[in-house]
């Protein structure tokens, strides 16, 4: 039987509480002990696959098609491990299932309420994710901050699994943040005290609290929370700021948070064995010379929009021993003649997903940029369309070429719904998503990449190469190295004559790892990483001919 794990938040949202959770998957998965892990959204979307990323950054998808917080995609490179949809849980499924349920009469006629019936189907998710991963520990995130109205549900459901589990397979984990005051020139733990009081109330003593703070936490600030709280000692964990998420892991461990964890469950572990994650943090803190990469894209105001990007690239550059210099390009400025200088010192540019029109010519302008001056380009979904639309422009002659997302009325479709796809029309639930086959084509540069013949990948997005253009932009030198098996969908393309230009329908960013980058960004970042830009010098020892 599995044991369970909740994490709750305390004092503000964004305190860190997802990466906590990966955290801790990972030092227990270190010990040999197998987890998933769960996130619980309180608003009432159905998923977040509708929402701004403005509003909650980049949404992930898992391998069976869900559109998910981004939380899952830390949880899934910290644990290595593949989620599924049982992983992500909203208030508004777990309301429109009760009351589909009530509609279709299976209540006969009783009175429905959040206790216990919205708590009952919550409970349910918990087991069906426990029943279907088979793992040692569920770890599940309630999403939100203890005092939240929306929240109320969720932590109940989470106190009456006690009584349903038994109290040496559940733990309460707390994180909360310690303000400074820098008047006084203290940490204060007031806000956690009270957000201890709130989750009392509800009925959840926590067993473990962590602390973030910007600044060292001292023993007295221990001793305090853990006589105003009621929990150990040892169990208050210090967790101040680092440099990167991926020493999260080392120093909880360092502070005892996995041994303690192991003792409250009664876990039965090996040795714990974080010398890869060492080795990680160790790499990103040596100082390495710098890879200039632009990402140019529409949401760049709000870097979590391109969460998975980021990390992806990340794990790449260690890869090849180099430190990322990303710069975040608005597409729209480049737009109307704008100044494209910024891309004059860029060694690769990376054109990501995104919908809607806004800044898609300023991205296209990119493409021109990179196909133009030689300089390797990744897009991805979004990115491929900009891609192709940058190439049907130069192949066709005409600079009316588009996707019919951006101009439905273009002669020049390249990109469009196919034929099957069309009078499509709500916006939810409308996309292929999830994993898809590709046959890759031998001898590109996307075989070479991957180093096999059949590959699965993460898509979300409706339209799709037109492939009445298939022949005409073939002729121009664009390749098709990535095809559904069936021939009938175009999933990679490459321009012929250029050192690395590169575009998937799908979203490779959601596959990466720490310490295993993902193939397409790998090879992106090797062949960017000795591009020679303005006033940039030839890496020491300077090679022969010079
Ligand atoms: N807007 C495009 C589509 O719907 C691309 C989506 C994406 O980049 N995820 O097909």
């Amino acid at each position: 039987m599995s044991k369970y794990i909740f994490v709750t938040g305390g004092v503000v949202s964004s305190v860190g509480k997802g990466i906590t959770v990966a955290s801790i998957g990972t030092i227990l998965k270190s010990r040999q002990i197998s987890v998933t892990a769960q996130k619980l959204d309180p608003y009432l979307n159905v998923d977040p696959g509708t929402m701004s990323p403005y509003q909650h950054g980049e949404v992930f998808v898992t391998q069976d098609g869900a559109e998910t917080d981004l939380d899952l995609g830390n949880y899934e490179r910290f644990i290595d491990v593949n989620l599924t949809t049982e992983s992500s849980v909203t208030s508004g499924q777990i309301y429109s299932e009760v009351i589909g349920r009530e509609r279709r009469g299976d209540f006969l006629g009783g009175t429905i309420q959040v206790v216990p019936h919205v708590t009952t189907e919550i409970k349910d998710r918990f087991k069906r994710l426990a029943e279907k991963s088979k793992a040692d520990v569920v770890i599940i995130e309630v999403g939100g901050t203890v005092g939240d109205i929306e929240g109320l549900p969720f932590l109940e459901a989470a106190r009456q699994m006690r009584n349903e589990v038994g109290r040496d397979n559940i733990l309460y984990v707390h994180v909360t943040l310690l303000p400074y005051l820098n008047s006084t020139k203290e940490l204060k733990t007031k806000p956690t005290q009270h957000s201890v009081n709130e989750l009392r109330r509800i009925g959840i003593q926590p067993d473990i609290i962590v602390c973030r703070s910007d600044y060292p936490i001292s023993e007295e600030i221990r001793n305090k929370i853990s006589l105003f709280c009621d929990v150990e000692r040892k169990a208050v964990i210090p967790l101040t700021t680092v440099s990167t998420i991926y020493e999260v892991p080392l120093v909880l461990e360092e502070e005892g948070l996995g041994e303690l964890i192991v003792d409250k469950m009664k876990l039965k572990p090996q040795p714990p064995d974080l010398s890869q994650w060492q080795e990680l943090v160790n790499l990103i803190k040596t100082p390495r010379q710098p890879v200039k990469i632009a990402l140019v894209g529409k949401y760049v105001e709000l870097q979590d929009a391109y969460f998975s990007v980021r990390e992806a690239l990340q794990h790449a550059i260690l890869h090849h021993g180099r430190d990322l210099e990303l710069v975040w390009v608005p597409s729209e400025t480049l737009e109307n003649n704008g100044d494209d200088s910024v891309l004059r010192t860029v060694q690769g540019i990376i054109v990501p997903g995104g919908f809607g029109i806004r800044g898609i010519e300023g991205m296209v302008r990119a493409a021109t940029y990179a196909r133009e001056k030689k300089i390797p380009y990744l897009g991805l979904c979004l990115g491929m369309h900009v891609m192709v639309i940058e190439f049907g422009r130069y192949a066709l002659g005409s600079d009316e070429a588009n996707s019919t997302e951006f101009n439905a009325d273009t002669p020049y479709p390249v990109i469009d719904f196919l034929p099957d796809q069309k009078g499509q029309k709500i916006k939810g639930g409308t996309m292929r998503l999830g994993n898809y086959p590709c046959k890759l084509v031998d001898g590109s540069r996307a075989a070479q990449a991957y180093g096999q013949s059949l590959i699965e990948e993460r898509h979300r997005h409706r339209y799709e190469f037109n492939n009445e253009y298939r022949q005409r932009l073939e002729k121009a030198g664009m390749v098709y190295s990535g095809l559904s098996p069936d021939g009938r969908l175009v999933e990679v393309c490459e321009v012929a004559d250029h050192p690395w230009m590169l575009a998937c329908q799908f979203h490779p960013e959601f596959g990466s790892r720490p310490g295993h980058p993902h193939p397409l960004f790998r090879d992106f970042i090797g062949a960017a990483k000795d591009v020679l830009r303005e006033g940039a010098q030839p890496p020491l020892p300077l090679p022969s001919q010079y």
